[in-house]
């Protein structure tokens, strides 16, 4: 039996070796850069809104493991869901990996908060809580919408 540790490590691995909606998306409504210098990871995000609903989300970039896990995972969780469940998530995914207040989650979100779980082991690695939380950050920007190269610095 493999114990949670060893298969958050499982899940890491798997999507930093084979990402998830790791494409570009053609036309898309919104689009962000980001750069984390410290440890040089690169992403951009695509999105496409309907309406208020992120109908699709995709990325390319190059990075760490767990930067391109986060992205991977990031864009899983956030189809379907509308900018202000998104952004929910965000804020509660970054208060789990950087010890900051959480906020109740409502039950749709709580099960999507779960599959980012295995991320939220870089909260004992401070310098990693950018690798995890970069596609985060460009897609925050992308929805502002005000394309300036979003950078964890
Ligand atoms: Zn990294």
């Amino acid at each position: 039996m493999m114990d949670l540790r060893e298969l958050y490590q499982e899940i890491i691995l798997d999507h930093g070796r084979h990402p998830r909606n790791f494409r570009k998306i053609e036309n898309p409504t919104h689009t962000a850069r980001g750069h984390n210098p410290l440890c040089g990871d690169r992403v951009t995000v695509y999105l496409t809104l309907d309406g208020d609903v992120i109908s699709d989300a995709a990325f390319e970039g190059r990075g760490c493991a767990i930067s391109t896990a986060a992205a991977s995972l990031m864009t899983e969780v956030l189809k379907g869901k509308t900018v202000a469940e998104g952004r929910e998530l965000f804020a509660h995914f970054h208060a789990r990996v950087t010890g900051g207040e959480e906020s109740p989650l409502s039950e749709p979100l709580a099960e999507e908060m779960e599959r980012l779980e295995p991320l939220t082991g870089v909260r004992a690695y401070p310098a990693r809580v950018k690798c995890a939380t970069l596609s985060w950050h460009a897609v925050e920007a992308a929805l502002k919408g005000d394309g300036v190269p979003v950078k964890t610095e």
